[in-house]
C-alpha cells in the first residue's frame, strides 16, 4: 500500500523570500512535492502566470468556490482573498505525494484544525529591516499596500510559536537546505 504523503505548510511574510526558498527543492525527486496552487483575487504581478503561481479569479469566483465548499482553508490578506482549493490535495496524497502549501498564518490554522498532522514551517527574515527593503525592493505595489504588509508582517512574527518549525533565511540555500532535511526527516517516520 502506498504510504500518505505529508502536508506541508510553509509561511513567511511578505517578502521573506518563501519562494526562492521554495524553488530550491520543489524539484528535488527524493522530496516528492507537488506545489498546491492557490485561488486569489489579487491581480498577477510581471512574470506570474494564471494555473502556475495563482488561479487568478473575481471575487464572485473566489466567494462562490468558498459557498460550494471547494476551499481547504481561505483568507482575507490585505484587501484580497487567498485560499487552497481542496481539489488535489487529497488525491495527491493518497499517491504519495507530499503536497505542500504556501500560506499565511490564518491559513495554517485552518489546516492544522483540519489536518493535525500537518508539517508546519516559518521562515523568518535575518531582520525586520531586511524584510523592509526586499519588499520595497519589489517595487510593484503602491506604498500604502507596502505599510498594510509590513504590518501585517509584524503581526505574523508574533505568531511563529503556531509552528512546529522555524527557519531563518538569512541565506537561500542554507534555509532551503534546513528545510529539505525537516521534510526528509518526516517521510522517513512511519505514523
Ligand atoms: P502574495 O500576494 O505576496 O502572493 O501573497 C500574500 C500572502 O498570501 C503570502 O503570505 C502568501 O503565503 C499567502 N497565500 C498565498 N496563497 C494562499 C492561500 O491559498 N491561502 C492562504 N491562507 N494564504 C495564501
Amino acid at each position: 500500500m502506498t504510504k500518505k504523503g505529508l502536508l506541508i505548510v510553509i509561511s513567511g511574510p511578505s517578502g521573506v523570500g518563501k519562494g526562492s526558498v521554495i524553488s530550491r527543492f520543489i524539484n528535488d525527486p527524493d522530496l516528492k512535492l507537488s506545489y498546491s496552487v492557490s485561488m486569489t483575487t489579487r491581480s498577477p504581478r510581471a512574470g506570474e502566470k494564471d494555473g502556475v503561481n495563482y488561479y487568478f479569479v473575481t471575487r464572485d469566483q473566489f466567494m462562490q468556490a468558498v459557498k460550494e465548499g471547494k476551499m481547504l482553508e481561505w483568507t482575507e490578506f490585505v484587501g484580497n482573498c487567498y485560499g487552497t482549493p481542496l481539489e488535489g490535495v487529497e488525491k495527491l496524497r493518497n499517491e504519495g505525494r507530499n503536497v505542500l502549501l504556501e500560506i499565511e498564518v490564518n491559513g495554517c490554522k485552518q489546516v492544522k484544525e483540519k489536518c493535525p498532522d500537518a508539517l508546519t514551517i516559518f521562515i523568518v527574515p535575518p531582520s525586520t529591516r531586511e524584510l523592509e527593503d526586499r519588499i520595497r525592493k519589489r517595487g510593484s505595489e503602491p506604498e500604502e499596500i507596502v505599510q498594510q504588509r509590513l504590518a501585517k508582517a509584524a503581526k505574523e512574527l508574533e505568531m511563529t510559536d503556531q509552528y512546529r518549525y522555524v527557519v531563518c533565511n538569512d541565506d537561500i540555500d542554507l534555509a532551503a537546505d534546513i528545510i529539505r532535511t525537516i521534510i526528509r526527516h518526516h517521510m522517513e517516520k512511519t505514523f
